[in-house]
């Protein structure tokens, strides 16, 4: 696996199919997913590892988000990379930056609302990612369901050439969505993070036997609250552009935000 710190120095081989795989870092299965996966689609695997400044809101935890270089490095190699790209913020921010990519609607709703300014700092940061590895397809976890929405609103409404695919989320035996930040969590908060996923696993049995989708999430909430969570948001939305939704219709997701004491965990479930 080559290592790339500069634009200049990024050599993708262009003979067959790029795949890319953009992240922050800190690996998990999660992450060797997206990197297996675009192994088996395409013939030259990039993966970017790039804590973006940007997308960090103030006093969110930017400088004490998980780095670990040397083993992510490791990681990566292992599952067949070929090249990994991890630039300085002064490489992908040499100057004041002035252009910005904003996805309205589907990225001011939900984690838009309680993280202002955070898809402003994705959809920029991943245009400025597509355009220096110009890949032929990239690929993002349904962990950040908001995220691949977004990403996609973007690809669309500005034509890049580029195929999207979104692979599922990647959880631990008790159901907890793997996460960086789960590494946040102190043991007895990491007992009850899992009842996240076991709530939106009930609230789509809720839904699904014929309650309705306002008393279930009312009921859904409660039960967060009562195991200990501050929830953000807990909601049945529209896969594509986020509305909330109160029947159940096909593609339709419930989307969660909750904290447990300084972790900020997000989770989704497909409702059809
Ligand atoms: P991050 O490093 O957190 O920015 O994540 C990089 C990519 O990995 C994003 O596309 C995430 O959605 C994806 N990802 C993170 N956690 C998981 C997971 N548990 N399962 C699948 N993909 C994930």
């Amino acid at each position: 696996m080559t290592v790339a710190n500069s634009i200049p120095d990024l050599v993708v081989d262009r003979r067959g199919t790029v795949g890319f795989v953009p992240t922050m870092g800190a690996f998990h299965e999660g992450h060797l997913e997206l990197m297996r996966q675009s192994k088996l689609a395409c013939d030259f695997t990039v993966v970017s590892l790039f804590v973006n400044p940007t997308q960090f809101g103030k006093g969110e935890d930017f400088t004490k988000y998980p780095r670990d270089f040397a083993r992510d490095a490791k990681m990566a190699e292992s599952v067949g990379v070929d090249l990994m790209f991890a630039p300085s913020t002064a490489e992908m921010y040499p100057r004041e930056l002035l252009s910005v990519v904003s996805v309205p609607e589907v990225g001011n709703r939900w984690e838009g609302e309680h993280r202002p300014g955070h898809f402003d700092g994705v959809a920029t940061v991943v245009a400025k990612l597509f355009n220096i590895v110009r890949p032929d397809i990239a690929f993002f976890g349904r962990k950040d369901f908001q995220q691949c929405a977004v990403v996609g609103r973007m690809v669309r409404d500005l034509n890049f050439p580029i195929v999207l695919e979104i692979i599922p989320t990647k959880r631990e035996p008790d159901g907890l969505a793997m996460s960086s930040r789960n590494a946040y969590l102190s043991q007895s908060e990491r007992e009850v993070a899992p009842k996240l996923f076991a709530t939106l696993e009930m609230c789509r049995e809720s839904i699904r036997s014929g309650n309705s989708v306002s008393e279930t999430i009312k009921n859904g909430t409660t039960i967060l609250s009562g195991a200990g969570f501050r929830v953000d948001y807990l909601a049945c939305v529209e896969d594509e552009s986020l509305e909330p939704i109160s029947v159940i219709e096909p593609n339709s997701t419930l989307i969660c935000a909750a904290r447990l004491g300084n972790t900020r965990l997000i989770d989704n479930l497909a409702l059809d």
